[in-house]
């Protein structure tokens, strides 16, 4: 099996039977779990569309381990085509989930792992490439969702690893054994966790030789014995529980967050990526992050719905052909427009590594990161605007049900004539979902947040943006003699 429709998909999410807490509550089954359900129904979808021939374009190509036809998302980019293809596919399924749907995290860590561990090998003779290449066979073999853990909690952020009071503030070996390592440590914000098969563990800042015992990067069954997973809240995210359509905004698809603890998990030799090689630790959390950046297309696809409630918020509210209303949707559009355009940019100009993956450029996709952790923002505050103060303030849908008042809701919240109350309702729910709801987790924090804060690609902009070079530049159209005019070189 290499494509796995979403029924076994689900069924083998069930087997796992992983241990799960939430509101201080070991959950029984957590695929049955109406709060984590549409996250599932999410991830379920990328199985699904992968056996859609309408979609198969962008939803499955050809191993170049094996030959055999994979789902997209666990595939390792062989050319810019495919990495234009990952930035086509996430604008898509954004479009159709209006939320994160949870494997970008474990391609981009599947193909930084795999870039760098070759070089790895090639400095210290070690066997990490192997062990990833084995790992990726099996990921596209059996279909597997791989939830991708970089970030650690961190603790003091003014000090390295190593420094921390607690020593687990950050994922590390604990023991050594022949057969393999034992870690401890907890990474935090994972996406998809519970919906995962296999978590692949990445560090996430650069490290020193005495943070040898950090620099580490392994997969691992999501059940194994010593992973406890702490389920992430979510703002409204109890609405799921009420059983209300309406009310959720958008009750199909939702994201997922979780902490996730390791204590004393062992893991095999031939599951570790890295082991101690501390100066291999940058390289990976650039490449993966660097790739992670652009996967953040999906934001464009979600602000299409966004963008489409808010033209429809309009529409019922009879002012669709204001002068200001149709500008507001245009700025929407440019904005997302741009943020797409850059991550389609950055994989157009990617380059081959060493392994023979193709990495994005990783000045443009810094420059489209730096873009998302704002444009979502702006077009969530048009939304808002458009929408009007109701999407915050109007009755709930039991409310529009209720025999004693529902008529007071139907006949009070209308708006144009020709739409049904109930539909407007929708729509500002839908707003409200994406732009202060567990929509917004996906659509806003994570924007900002996720695949590192802004500050992050400012860091990688100033080193890649390369002034020197661009001050050059103008010393030549301005006539300045170079050697001159360097003051310290008089
Ligand atoms: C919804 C969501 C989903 C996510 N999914 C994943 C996932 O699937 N996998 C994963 O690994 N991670 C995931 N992340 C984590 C994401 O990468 C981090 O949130 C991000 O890297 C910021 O880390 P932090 O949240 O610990 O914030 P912090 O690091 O605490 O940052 C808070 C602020 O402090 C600043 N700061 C931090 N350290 C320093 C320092 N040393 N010096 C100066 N300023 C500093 C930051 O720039 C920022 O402004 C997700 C995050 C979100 C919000």
């Amino acid at each position: 099996m290499s494509i796995r429709n979403a029924k076994d998909y689900i069924q083998s999410i069930r087997n796992l039977n992983l241990n799960v807490y939430m509101f201080g509550e070991k959950i029984k089954s957590p695929v049955d779990h109406p709060i984590i359900i549409p996250s599932l129904n999410a991830v379920a979808l990328t199985h699904d569309l992968a056996l859609d021939p309408m979609y198969e374009d962008l939803m499955t190509t050809k191993s170049h381990l094996t030959g055999e036809k994979i789902n997209f998302y666990n595939h390792i980019f062989q050319s810019t085509d495919d990495l234009v293809q990952k930035v086509k596919r996430q604008r898509m399924l954004g479009q159709k989930t209006a939320c994160c749907f949870q494997r970008c995290v474990g391609q981009d860590g599947m193909n930084a792992v795999y870039s760098v561990a070759f070089e790895v090998d090639k400095k210290y003779k070690t066997n990490y490439f192997e062990n990833i290449v084995k790992f990726v066979k099996y990921v596209q073999k059996e279909d597997i969702v791989v939830d991708g853990a970089m970030t650690d909690v961190k603790g003091d952020r003014g000090l390295s690893p190593s420094q921390q009071a607690d020593p687990d503030l950050y994922l590390h070996v604990v023991e050594r054994t022949e057969n393999g390592i034992i870690v401890n440590g907890c990474k935090a914000h994972q996406t998809g966790i519970c919906n995962s098969q296999e978590v692949l563990c990445m560090p996430t800042i650069a490290m020193k030789p005495e943070d040898k015992d950090y620099a580490i990067s392994f997969a691992v069954p999501t059940n194994t014995p010593g992973i406890t997973i702490i389920y992430g809240r979510q703002s409204c995210d109890t609405r799921k529980l009420e059983g209300s359509e309406i009310d959720v905004g958008n009750s199909m698809f939702g994201g997922q967050e979780g902490l996730v603890v390791f204590d004393h998990v062992f893991v095999p030799n031939e599951r570790i990526f890295l082991d101690g090689e501390t100066e291999f630790v940058i390289p990976l959390v650039e490449r993966f992050s660097g790739h992670h950046r652009p996967s953040y297309a999906c934001k464009c696809g979600v602000s299409d719905v966004l963008i489409g409630a808010a033209g429809l918020a309009a529409d019922y509210n009879g002012v669709a052909r204001a002068s200001h209303v149709r500008d507001k949707l245009i700025e929407m559009t440019h904005l997302n427009e741009t943020m797409f355009a850059c991550a389609l940019a950055c994989s157009y100009e990617g380059v081959e590594t060493p392994s023979g993956a193709y990495l994005i450029d990783l000045l443009l996709a810094n420059v489209c990161k730096q873009n998302v952790t704002r444009f979502p923002y702006e077009i969530s505050r048009l939304a808002e605007d458009l929408a009007g103060g109701i999407m915050v303030t109007q009755p709930s849908e039991k409310d529009l049900r209720s025999k004693e008042i529902g008529h007071y809701v139907k006949k009070y919240l209308k708006g144009v004539e020709s739409v049904p109350t109930e539909h407007r309702m929708r729509i500002m729910r839908l707003i409200e979902n994406l732009t202060l709801g567990t929509g917004a987790v996906g659509y806003r924090t994570e924007s900002l947040h996720g695949a590192g804060s802004p500050q992050a690609q400012r860091i990688m902009i100033a080193r890649l943006g390369n002034l020197e070079h661009k001050k050059r530049l103008a010393k030549v159209i301005a006539k300045i003699d170079a050697d001159e005019a360097e003051p310290d070189k008089e």
